[in-house]
């Protein structure tokens, strides 16, 4: 089993010496996902994701960050901490892992909101580690060709596959950009980064209605398949 959380100190320890081990970081949200999605779907949703890939890789699958920034989605439920506190968890758990002998970690996102504060996460901790550390931060929905959407066709058909707890009688249309082009997109996402309400009305970025178990396990197998690869080639570039 590659979870750490259910391994016991003297297999894990001889594990991680007999063998140069990878570890993975799952990082999600807990925020507003419409009536019809739990508050806890990104961190679901990028749970899944990163325990399957360390599953097909043999990666040491850690706990996942259940929170993240989120503050775009008040009036509506949230609970965020700010940027800096996830860099400096983030950093901090990177270097408790150095200090473990583990020194290739892959970040996974699962929420928007987190992208900025981990961004240059991999230089800064490779600066800071004198080269030890190779962080390799991503987030899932850049590995699947649908455009990404909140609590809308992508989400709610992810959820689906992966979870029972979804209220689909409730589901109900949010923004719908089929219509616009990429530039109208672009700018009200940037607008969505403010106020996701103000731009959504009902916090909902997409049409969830249409939603299936089947296009969500669909999409779960390519999110996994091209996230893989891209974690090979960054151990492949990166050897050293
Ligand atoms: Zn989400």
């Amino acid at each position: 089993m590659t979870d750490i959380s259910s391994c016991f100190d003297p297999i894990l320890r001889k594990n991680i010496k007999n063998k140069k081990q990878v570890a993975i970081i799952p990082i999600g949200s807990i925020e507003q996902h419409g009536p019809h999605l739990p508050i806890s779907t990104d961190s679901d949703i990028v749970t899944e994701v990163a325990k399957r890939i360390s599953l097909k890789k043999k990666f040491l699958l850690l706990p996942t960050i259940s929170y993240g920034a989120s503050f775009e989605h008040a009036p509506f439920f949230n609970l965020s901490i700010k940027e800096s506190t996830i860099r400096k968890l983030l950093s901090d758990l990177c270097e408790s892992l150095l200090s473990n002998g583990i020194k290739t970690i892959f970040v996974i996102n699962g929420h928007h909101g987190n992208q900025k504060a981990i961004k240059n996460l991999d230089s800064k901790l490779r600066k800071l580690s004198k080269n030890k550390l190779k962080v390799f931060p991503l987030s899932y929905w850049h590995f699947m060709k649908r455009e990404f959407d909140h609590a809308g066709f992508v989400e709610t058909s992810l959820m689906l596959a992966i979870s029972k707890n979804v209220k689909m009688n409730v589901a109900k249309r949010g923004l719908i950009t089929d219509k616009m082009t990429k530039k109208e997109i672009s700018k009200i996402g940037k607008l969505a980064e403010k106020s996701f309400p103000k731009v959504t009305k009902n916090g909902i970025w997409g049409d969830p209605t249409k939603a299936t178990k089947k296009e969500g396990e669909k999409i779960l197998d390519e999110i996994v398949e091209n996230l893989s690869k891209m974690c090979q080639t960054c151990l492949t570039e990166h050897r050293s």
